[in-house]
């Protein structure tokens, strides 16, 4: 039998080009859906790793993008000032920031997370005159050397060949059990003249751990942490690459905690339409670079400009938190059916807002799960150190009728696989 990847399987033995999870050849999308070049369709709970929070060819974006391309819109501007870039401005100082009384800086980091992540290291480190970052277990921050190293995860980090440094772990929230809060243990390290831990330029964070296995942090634990970070001038960095743009329900995953980071890194859907965007939030006074300092080809992508400002829109009323909130009370209604269903194989569930995952106590059978649902027609992913869990993010936009297809091809495939447990 012929198969149905053709250029890509002969490709595979030299170079490796697509992902093998997915094995097939993607077309087309809209919104929820994706077609592959054989017309077979598919419901997207993966969201392009949450780059898709508005859906892929989001309608409203689209035709501000043709609009823009059609009036000779500059594309490219390295780090120039245009039109575009200064509606986006304008549009986050207004519909974000200030409504949430909140007083940044914006930068241009690069175009990508890691980007973002780097800055925010590189700018901590600046400001305070100190090098060792501290970081948590299981998070996830990019890919680049100081992201990476960044990043508790084993397999990942042996992807730089060699041991990685400037930082140092501690157990995230929850990570001893519900009832140590591990705060108190960075707090102890840091008054402690003999714990060895060098005083943090930075403490960096998910307020919940996309990559990592949907751990999430608590209101409380985030203020003990900030509390720290004040009294001892160090900076708190939240990197809201996946969870912020609304995932978690709002705009900022950390809005609701009470907490206000130093800085924050946001990619993702900031570029409203799968465009590689980012950018950095910076407290004004940590805006100390020197021009150059900082630079960088593509921070002026013009394109990601004009789709972010009009995705921004969708905050400036409530419509689409009303909708994620619905949405996230469908898919958390049906995930504690499922998880009393088979609750010989799954452990918990986890996540919140548009982010919401099963945690398998085996965890091949999370892996066989996903592979299941794409025979049915629904992409997932698994997420955890141990990839036990699997990942419900579709897009914010997602239609109810389309979320409830999805979730009859998780029940599908969770039936094909498990027996239920007996009462
Ligand atoms: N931070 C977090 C929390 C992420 O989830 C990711 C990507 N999964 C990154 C940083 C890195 O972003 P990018 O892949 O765009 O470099």
């Amino acid at each position: 039998k012929k198969s149905k990847l053709q250029v890509f399987d002969q490709l595979e033995s030299e170079v490796r080009t697509y992902c093998r999870s997915f094995k097939t050849v993607f077309a087309k999308g809209s919104n929820a859906k994706l077609v592959d070049r054989d017309n077979r369709e598919y419901i997207d709970f993966f969201a392009g790793a949450g780059a898709l929070n508005y859906g892929h060819n989001n309608k409203r974006i689209r035709s501000k993008l043709v609009e823009y391309l059609l009036q000779d819109g500059i594309t490219h501007s390295l780090d120039m000032a245009t039109e575009a870039k200064e509606k986006f401005l304008l549009t986050f100082q207004n519909t974000i920031l200030e409504p949430r009384g909140m007083k940044y800086k914006v930068m241009f980091p690069g175009p990508t997370g890691t980007n973002s992540v780097e800055s925010a290291l590189k700018i901590a480190r600046k400001v305070t005159g100190r090098t060792n970052v501290v970081c948590f277990t299981n998070a996830f921050h990019g890919m680049s050397l100081g992201s990476l190293a960044a990043t508790g995860n084993a397999y990942k980090r042996g992807g730089s060949g060699v041991p990685l440094t400037g930082t140092t772990f501690m157990p995230y929230d929850g990570y001893l059990g519900p009832l140590v809060d591990t705060t108190s243990l960075l707090e102890k390290m840091i008054l402690d003249s003999g714990s060895g831990l060098d005083l943090p330029a930075a403490v960096i964070l998910e307020t919940l751990q996309g990559e990592g296995g949907l751990n999430g942090a608590s209101d409380k634990w985030l203020r003990n942490l900030e509390r720290i970070c004040r009294e001892h001038g160090i900076l708190l960095i939240v990197d809201d690459v996946q969870m912020g743009c609304g995932r978690t329900g709002t705009f900022f995953s950390f809005e609701k905690s009470g907490i206000r980071p130093d800085i924050v890194c946001l990619s993702k859907s900031i570029g409203g339409y799968g465009l590689p965007m980012a950018i950095t939030l910076l407290r004004p006074e940590h805006d100390i670079w020197n021009p150059g300092e900082h630079n960088g080809t593509f921070r002026g992508n013009n394109l990601g400009f004009v789709a972010a400002t009009e995705a921004l829109h969708y905050w400036s009323n409530d419509e689409l938190e009303k909708q994620i909130d619905a949405h996230a009370k469908t898919i958390s209604a049906f995930l504690n059916r499922m998880a009393s269903r088979y609750s010989g194989k799954i452990s918990e569930i986890r996540g919140k807002g548009l982010i919401q995952g099963l945690v398998f106590k085996n965890p091949e059978e999370a892996s066989k799960l996903c592979g299941v649902c794409f025979d049915k027609g629904l992409i997932m992913e698994t997420s955890g150190p141990s990839d036990e869990v699997a990942k419900l993010m579709p897009p914010l936009t997602i239609e109810a009728s389309v979320l409830k297809e999805g979730l009859n091809k998780l029940e599908a495939a969770l039936q094909q696989l498990f027996a239920p447990a007996k009462p």
